[in-house]
């Protein structure tokens, strides 16, 4: 494609973000619009099973579509049903090719049904639990879907230009928890086991689909009529308030400095055990490592977990509430919530506080991260795990969106990221 390679290399006479030979990676055809995703899943701990069903319901584009393409990673896929008819499918391990029998007819949402069995998967949902070296480790389950690991727990349209309302029906030993994006709509107990049913009305891509499952201690707080909740492990209670305290007040900060109310109907935050990030904004739910729990010592001098909490708070507008379309452009969402790092900087501390935080953001940029910027940010990214590399994403915010912040623009559509529009949103 001449004319695609052409418009790469033009940059307005500034070097490239791409590497020599990068090509333009895209978003997959759509066969259709996703409205909901339901999962109904057991899970055994001491085994460190899930097994399961996933339904899908689709919204076709048109008629006459015969076969459908879901992401599908290392799963044991038994059987599928499209309006409660078998349908013949092939698998390879990477993707669900699906032969629609019938074919579609466009606006008429088919039902698909699979039905994915996992022991310990790969990626996407991790088993924790105590070993011979760690033998006071927590039971828990906790999923990491950013940015294409959700295939490994559930068959999706696993990219984030797909939005729907999603679902997760849960059964669990009863003396384990467990939360999930948006509200808790039942709980059923049955015999020893427990079944937790967490649904989610307002559209989210994939990736922010998540589940935590332990024995926690629960701290109840609330911002207005919003209940906000924080899980941490038994006994940790009080490092659990110490160090997430402050989000009420970071809520209406950020309501308020955003010009838009926190769009969920709750917010979660977990501490647990293993996390394999500092933390992941899923919608509503945010999971954060439990390395970051302090105790009053060490709060007096150390704000890294305040500067945490409130980057995946910040997220829930950037990144959750306005999605992007493609991994090319995570850096928008990254950069706004590490600028929202430098904004409650300020709030709580004082101007200079603040312009010091961004001076050590801009060095850590400029001079860390110089040597893998190139080719990650741009619309050569696959945005397969290759691409998410938090340092030159989040480590751009400094650099770019102080600029960007006044005059880029975005504005919400029905869930869907519009860059470089005209002005920021305005309160509903
Ligand atoms: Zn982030």
């Amino acid at each position: 494609m001449p004319n695609a390679h052409r418009l790469w290399q033009d940059n307005n006479g500034y070097k490239s973000f791409e590497m020599p030979g990068a090509k333009p990676h895209y978003n997959p055809d759509r066969p259709g619009q996703v409205e909901h995703i339901a999962l109904d899943l057991q899970l055994d701990l001491q085994n460190q099973i899930c097994a399961g069903v996933c339904t899908i319901r689709l919204n076709p584009v048109r008629d006459g579509i015969q076969t459908l393409t879901l992401d599908a990673v290392s799963q044991r896929i038994e059987r599928v049903q499209a309006n409660g008819i078998e349908q013949r499918f092939d698998y390879d391990g990477e993707q669900l090719q699906l032969q629609l029998q019938p074919s579609t007819v466009a606006g008429q949402p088919i039902p698909d049904q699979a039905l994915p069995p996992l022991e310990q998967p790969q990626r996407g949902l991790y088993f924790i639990g105590p070993d011979a070296h760690y033998p006071n480790k927590p039971v828990q389950v906790w999923t990491q879907g950013e940015d294409e690991d959700s295939r490994f727990w559930f068959p999706c349209f696993d990219y984030p230009g797909q939005l729907s309302s999603s679902e997760i029906r849960v059964r669990v030993p009863a003396q384990y928890q467990v939360v999930s994006n948006g509200e808790l709509i039942e709980t059923l107990v049955d015999g020893d086991h427990k079944i937790y049913h967490w649904r989610q009305t307002q559209v989210h891509p994939t990736y922010l689909m998540a589940l935590a499952v332990g024995e926690f201690d629960v701290i109840q707080d609330q911002w207005q009529d919003i209940p906000v909740t924080y899980y941490v492990q038994k006994g940790r209670q009080a490092q659990g308030q110490i160090t997430m305290g402050k989000t009420p007040r970071m809520i209406e900060f950020l309501s308020d400095r955003y010009g838009y109310r926190y769009a969920f109907p709750k917010y979660a935050q977990v501490c647990a055990a293993d996390f394999i990030f500092g933390g992941m904004e899923n919608t509503s739910i945010t999971i954060l490592t439990d390395r970051c729990l302090l105790d009053e010592r060490a709060a007096l001098d150390n704000r890294n977990s305040e500067s945490l909490v409130v980057h995946e708070l910040a997220h829930q507008w950037f990144g959750d509430l306005l999605v992007i379309n493609h991994w090319s452009h995570a850096w928008v969402k990254e950069g706004m919530a590490t600028y929202s790092e430098v904004l409650w900087t300020e709030q709580e501390y004082g101007a200079d506080e603040a312009a010091y935080y961004r001076l050590e953001e801009a060095r850590s940029y400029f001079l860390r991260t110089k040597a893998v910027i190139a080719a990650r940010w741009s619309p050569t990214s696959t945005g397969r795990r290759s691409s998410f590399t938090t340092a030159t994403s989040t480590k751009r915010a400094p650099a770019c969106t102080t600029w960007f912040a006044p005059n880029l623009g975005m504005h919400y559509s029905g869930g869907r990221f519009k860059p470089l529009c005209r002005t920021m949103p305005t309160a509903p």
